[in-house]
């Protein structure tokens, strides 16, 4: 049973200690993938926003660089239509029409200047002619090679710039003539192929920029159109782009600007540049003139508004934060609930086998109980009987129903051992015992309807063991009558031997002294000396026979004479057997014996027994001493253990050798060493059993320094709790 129960709390221990990283794990998992998922939709819309951002960024681009160069061709357009209403048009005119431009906020463009188309033969004519109208100092360099030469006549700087040089001639550049062509070709606005410009020439590589030139012819208005020259706009293309875009896009978008030339290639007018990783990008083909241009956007979508945040990385970090949190708590509630439910599967079981081993104790007690030969009766604190074994109501003979301890006596009638004095309340001994008071041995005759002629019963009470978990009493009795009847039977026996055999004895002893002092005064004769040694030796032998017969009889009621047990003065009864052992001194005696006796305590012992036992251990350590040497014999005691104390007679003696020490004990058994020393070997044997009735032990060992020491424990008397132990005596002063 209790197996399965460990098996049992043992595997719900081995899935416990699983549930919460499971569970930990599948938070983590979900809180993840949620995380992750939000991220990823998050970052869509960012996607998307961005994507949409960059479409409009790129439209309001296009629109810009396609409205401006729109603008830029029809503001030359006008200038060119102002220009062709006067057949005579001369510096001032000029002047005047393209004075506007100066205002017009025109990026990048540099300069607007009139130019002419001259044949080779002409350049003389046109130079005079237009000297004439106002280009004073005008010097046409023609380009040598040109089939026909396009001279600028009057120019205006934009924004800062300086004026195109009047004079030079605009066929050292084919990419503007083939413009200034095409316009003259279609009385269109053309847009020139890029190329550097004839005056950036001179500059350093790396100031020089892609430019281009809007071209507008000039025609006199009429039945007839007279074709009069070019109104051509120079334009720098990084600057036309930088300004438009950076303007346009709020420096958020790069911008690339490719015009396909007139032989279909594409080149890079211009290109503006913004900060960034360029992630999105956008095409935008739209008209210039007679020429497709093509804006290339591109951006980083980190840099758009709306675009791109920092809230899926937010997202991010503190989802996967929280899902940390979360399941670490998981984890710690999911640990904290299983070793719980385990904490109470194992409480279960134990609670199971402590139910199951309380139920067999009890099974064993009640069989023990009944088993018991000796009665046992339980009371709780009130005096109500809790429990009475068989035993108990065989020898009571009546059964427990009885209304507290002061029914006790009649309903069970108890009595003193006289059989007629009704037993006293407070001397009953689970009365004592339920004042706190052990008692022992205690007498009473119970004689009732079931037991008529009464038996005598002995009763030990003792308090309830607190283990019980209640006050109460138990008392444990058993029939002592044919016991007390044996010893009556016994003290008789005693008593007739005492008599039927020592009273002969003393009756020889008694005529043998007074032959002995008849023959005395009779004769002195040596005949009658010899009689009278003769009726001194049977004397003696008359004496050795009582004590032997003493001994005898000591013998036998050691063993079961009743306990008379009281509290005995050690101190006082030591004293008298040594007075007892201290005779007259005769002439020859060995010098007298030399007794210490340290503090002795009260003991609980039967006064008679225990004089024996130090009359006899007493008497040996007088005895056992070599010839002519005084004896020296030291009675001491100590603790041992609670309520006990251990009495020691240690003597300087002839000591017991090792292989005689465990037999000393045994009835009739004597040590090699003892001839010559009168015994008869029951001494020991006797004061063993009288010690061990009282419950005690007896032991020897040696004397350190010579001799023999004894000793035997004997309970305390009540109240006695401890006694100091004191130093040993100081045998060795004793050589
Ligand atoms: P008994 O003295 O009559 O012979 P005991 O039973 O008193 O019988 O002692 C048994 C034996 O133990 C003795 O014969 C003796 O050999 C030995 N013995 C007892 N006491 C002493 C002692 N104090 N010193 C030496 N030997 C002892």
């Amino acid at each position: 049973m209790k197996r399965r129960d460990d098996s049992a709390a043992a595997a719900g221990s081995r899935r416990g200690r699983f549930v919460g990283p499971l569970l930990a794990a599948n938070v983590a998992v979900l809180g993840i993938t949620v995380t992750l998922l939000t991220v990823a939709s998050l970052r869509s819309v960012q996607r998307a926003n961005a994507d949409r951002v960059m479409d409009q960024r790129t439209a309001v681009a296009r629109a810009a660089v396609s409205t401006e160069t729109g603008r830029y061709r029809t503001l030359l357009q006008a200038v060119a239509a102002g220009a062709g209403t006067n057949a005579r048009f001369d510096r001032t005119d000029f002047a005047a029409i393209t004075a506007p431009l100066d205002t017009a906020d025109l990026l990048g463009a540099i300069s607007v200047a009139f130019v002419v188309a001259t044949g080779p033969d002409d350049i003389g004519r046109a130079q005079a002619t237009w000297r004439a109208r106002g280009a004073e100092g005008l010097s046409l360099r023609a380009h040598a090679g040109a089939p026909e030469h396009y001279f600028s006549i009057f120019g205006r700087a934009l924004h800062g710039g300086t004026p195109s040089s009047s004079g030079i001639d605009v066929a050292a550049s084919s990419e503007a003539t083939a413009a200034l062509v095409e316009a003259r070709r279609t009385g269109q606005p053309t847009v020139s192929d890029t190329y550097i410009l004839l005056r950036d020439r001179g500059l350093p590589p790396r100031q020089q920029q892609l430019s281009f030139a809007f071209v507008a012819p000039v025609y006199t208005p009429g039945a007839q159109p007279v074709f009069q020259g070019w109104m051509v706009l120079g334009l720098r293309g990084q600057d036309f782009l930088g300004g438009v875009l950076s303007t346009a896009s709020q420096n958020q978008l790069d911008g690339e600007l490719l015009a396909t030339n007139g032989d279909g290639r594409r080149v890079r007018v211009a290109a503006y540049s913004v900060r960034g990783s360029r992630d999105l990008i956008r095409q935008a083909t739209f008209p210039v003139a007679n020429r497709q241009w093509t804006l290339v956007t591109s951006a980083d979508s980190a840099f758009l508004p709306g675009a791109r945040s920092s809230l899926p990385t937010t997202v991010l970090l503190g989802g996967l934060a929280l899902t940390l949190m979360l399941a670490v708590l998981v984890h710690v509630l999911a640990n904290g609930r299983s070793k719980a439910r385990w904490q109470v599967q194992v409480a279960t079981a134990e609670l199971r086998t402590a139910e199951a081993e309380s139920r067999r104790q009890a099974g064993l007690l009640g069989a023990i109980m009944n088993s018991l030969g000796d009665g046992v009766g339980v009371v709780d604190g009130n005096g109500e009987f809790l429990l009475h074994n068989p035993a108990a109501k065989a020898l009571l003979g009546v059964d427990d129903k009885v209304r507290g301890p002061g029914e006790w006596q009649s309903h069970y009638g108890l009595f003193l051992p006289d059989g007629r004095t009704p037993f006293p309340l407070e001397e009953m001994p689970l009365v004592r015992a339920l004042q706190g008071e052990s008692s022992d041995g205690v007498e009473m005759m119970v004689r009732n309807a079931e037991r008529p002629d009464g038996i005598l019963i002995s009763v030990d009470g003792r308090p309830l063991d607190e283990s019980a978990g209640q006050p109460g009493a138990v008392a444990v009795f058993h029939d002592i009558t044919e016991l007390r009847r044996y010893e009556t039977d016994l003290s008789v026996f005693a008593g007739v031997v005492a008599h039927d055999l020592k009273a002969p004895l003393a009756v020889v002893r008694g005529h043998c002294e007074t032959a002995a002092d008849e023959l005395a005064e009779a004769d002195d004769s040596a005949e009658v000396a010899g009689a009278i040694r003769a009726l001194e030796r049977i004397t003696l032998a008359a004496d050795r026979m009582a004590a032997q017969i003493d001994t005898l009889l000591a013998y036998t009621t050691s063993k079961d004479a009743p306990l008379r047990r009281e509290t005995v003065a050690l101190g006082s009864l030591v004293d008298d057997v040594i007075l007892g052992r201290s005779g007259p001194r005769r002439p020859g005696d060995a010098p007298p014996p030399d007794f210490y006796v340290g503090p002795l305590p009260d003991i609980y012992a039967d006064p008679g027994m225990l004089r024996h036992v130090l009359d006899n251990l007493i008497g040996n350590a007088l005895k056992y001493v070599p010839k002519g040497r005084s004896a020296r014999v030291d009675v001491t005691a100590g603790q041992a253990g609670p309520g006990w104390c251990r009495i020691e007679i240690a003597d300087r003696g002839i000591g017991i050798p090792d292989e005689d020490k465990p037999d000393i004990f045994e009835s009739f058994h004597r040590a090699r060493t003892a001839a010559g020393y009168a015994g008869t070997g029951l001494g020991l044997a006797i004061c063993r059993r009288i010690v061990e009735r009282h419950g005690g032990q007896i032991g020897v060992g040696d004397n350190p320094g010579g001799g023999t020491r004894f000793h035997f424990t004997m309970p305390l008397a009540a109240g006695v709790l401890e006694i100091t132990p004191l130093p040993q005596p100081t045998l060795d002063s004793v050589s």
